[in-house]
């Protein structure tokens, strides 16, 4: 069934879990995240992102995601990932999405929540829900990167600033994340992550989920993380698979290895999600 960001977050935040957000860019990868997410019986986030839109495709997956959402027995959130303005928050509603990130981030702290408010507007006028963002996701993702040299890490009093301001669904936070695969380990600051936490009521998102060690993950989920973002890896196991069956040549025999390679990488991931609490 197709329902929201609030909804799945508030049984993350009941069982002390997180709640996966897959990217999906293909039909076959929309498919295999929800017979994974049946096979789990757990809630799914479908995000679609700005590489999958500029490649013309926010209307085609959103009816792919809701085809699918709609026979599920499962909650499935249709998300929009780093909406980048106004506008296009408008497009995905329109298609459909029953939730949507508006990344003010890279804007100036009034300037965020002017356009976070804006688009808490929009949402609620059509039953969705929204995501902000506040402090630096590191990394480039779809074109989205912001410059390192820059204090990255998300500011308590700006948490608090922000949740006084307007109150969204969920908050991506940056405690030293990063889009991409990491090179090394993850620098998560995880004393900052607590200290937010501790004075956010909303629930809290890590971008960048791909490649982060599964002890790291347990860790942030019991620091009050209930959404994690993965879009690398789910690309990377899709190609696997396809590259795995390549000398068959045959069109299904490569399709359909890339598609178990995406089952068996969301099932690991929601299994780890679920913290041992689900
Ligand atoms: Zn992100």
């Amino acid at each position: 069934m197709l329902t929201t960001l609030k909804e799945v977050l508030a049984f993350a935040e009941e069982k002390k879990a997180a709640i996966p957000a897959f990217n999906i860019d293909n039909m076959e990868i929309v498919q295999s995240i929800i017979k994974a997410s049946e096979e789990e019986n757990y809630p799914v986030i479908l995000a679609v992102g700005q590489a999958a839109i500029k490649d013309g495709k926010l209307a085609l997956l959103a009816a792919t995601a809701q085809v699918l959402a709609k026979k599920s027995p499962i909650p499935v959130v249709l998300h929009l990932d780093h909406g980048q303005s106004l506008e296009q928050v408008r497009m995905a509603l329109d298609c459909g999405f029953t939730s949507v990130m508006i990344d003010g981030s890279k804007l100036p702290f009034h300037e965020n929540v002017e356009i976070s408010k804006r688009a808490l507007e929009m949402a609620r006028a059509a039953g969705a829900t929204v995501e902000a963002e506040l402090g630096c996701i590191l990394g480039v993702e779809d074109d989205i990167s912001h410059d390192d040299s820059k204090p990255f890490l998300v500011r308590t009093e700006d948490v608090e600033a922000f949740n006084r301001a307007v109150t969204v669904d969920a908050l991506a936070v940056g405690i030293g994340n990063a889009h991409g695969i990491y090179k090394g380990l993850p620098n998560l600051d995880f004393d900052r992550l607590s200290e937010v936490n501790d004075i956010s009521s909303v629930p809290l998102v890590l971008h960048g989920g791909s490649g982060i060690p599964g002890d790291m993950i347990q860790k942030a989920i019991s620091l009050g993380i209930r959404k994690i973002n993965v879009a690398t890896e789910i690309r990377l196991a899709y190609v696997r698979g396809l590259t795995k069956e390549v000398e068959s040549g045959d069109f299904y025999t490569m399709s359909n290895s890339g598609k178990a390679e995406v089952v068996a990488l969301a099932k690991e991931k929601i299994h780890l999600f679920k913290n041992g609490n689900v």
